[in-house]
């Protein structure tokens, strides 16, 4: 049903990709993260809450086809449908069927409802193609309800002291989910304007987010002090940063867990928060999918492959940076 190529994973008998790289004629989107959601493709399918974000980070002018969570669609004699994946907002794993056999290509996905996007729903299949981003048995995610609050008291801590808090985390996705679940209460949030852009697109597309303050290029560290700043990892050590102490900085990030983030970032202070599963979060997915075949990708895949074998689960892993083609 689908193979692997340069370009990525395709489905001869649809003559459609999934999350392709290159250029293709017909390209379905997962979710607009940069690593599945490529610019330069002829045509995108993708979930509707989705489209808006595409455009706003490849350009107002790509042909998008929409479609709703579980709306089927035949391309080419293939049925095609999109499933909530709960990643980010949007988010969506692909289920693909023909000639009494489906598979399902999961993306990135978690299973706990960050109460913005769509919470994952597992698909019965075949085959299922799954991310395994964090698949070692350390990665254990605490309720992330404690996450929440470990962050309200870091937060409100600095604040009595008149410390600026930053707070890192991606700009799509991690930004809102952290913006959705934190108290308001303690003060005014403000956003880096990459995090405000992506704000902007999911409000006007009717996501209900607490009010964020988009951050001036030139705020002053008095305007800010005490209040919580959340931006990309990306700018940890701008200049814009520089200029607002007092400052604590944090980030939030399932890498967290075994302090590799740690290594590459000096921050502060670590909150174990991710958009993806986490090893017990992978098997229970994995396992309410009933898929007689697994294929792992995206992350540790030997080890989960090895895991799945030896509980019977037939599994295999692929990498898609070897460019190899073959039948999947
Ligand atoms: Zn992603
Ligand atoms: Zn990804």
């Amino acid at each position: 049903m689908l193979r692997l190529t340069k370009n990525g994973i395709f489905c001869p008998k649809g003559d459609f990709f999934i999350d392709a790289t290159g250029k293709v004629e017909r390209n379905i989107v997962t979710h607009a993260h940069s690593d599945h959601a490529r610019p330069g493709h002829k045509s995108y399918l993708t979930c509707k809450s989705s489209a808006p974000l595409l455009r706003s980070r490849l350009g107002k002018n790509i042909n998008v086809q929409i479609i709703d969570y579980n709306e089927i669609l035949s391309i080419n004699g293939v049925k095609v449908s999109l499933h909530p994946a709960g990643h980010i907002y949007g988010s969506a794993q692909i289920k693909v069927s023909s000639s009494g056999e489906t598979w399902v290509f999961s993306g990135d996905y978690k299973l706990e409802d960050d109460h913005l996007s769509v919470p994952f729903e597992p698909v019965k299949c075949n085959v299922f193609l799954s991310e395994c981003t964090f698949g070692l048995p350390v990665y254990s995610w605490p309720d992330q309800h404690l996450i929440y609050e470990q962050i309200n008291d870091w937060w409100s801590f600095n604040k009595s002291e008149g410390i600026t808090s930053i707070l890192f985390g991606y700009s799509l996705g991690k930004s809102q989910r952290i913006i959705k679940n934190i108290d308001h209460s303690i003060g005014p949030v403000y956003v880096h304007k990459t995090v405000g852009k992506m704000n902007d697109v999911i409000r006007r597309d009717g996501a209900n987010l607490p009010d964020t303050i988009t951050l001036d290029e030139n705020a002053n560290a008095n305007e800010v002090k005490g209040n919580l700043i959340i931006a990309p990892p990306s700018i940890t050590s701008h200049r814009l940063i520089h200029g607002l102490s007092p400052l604590s900085t944090a980030m939030a990030s399932g890498w967290v867990q075994t302090g590799k983030y740690f290594g590459r970032s000096k921050v502060d202070k670590g909150f174990i928060l991710s958009d993806h599963a986490d090893w017990n979060g992978l098997i229970k997915a994995i396992k309410e999918t009933n898929a007689e075949r697994v294929i792992t990708m995206h992350g540790y895949t030997e080890e989960l492959t090895r895991w799945l074998n030896d509980s019977g689960i037939e599994s295999m892993e692929i990498d898609m940076l070897k460019h190899r083609s073959f039948d999947l």
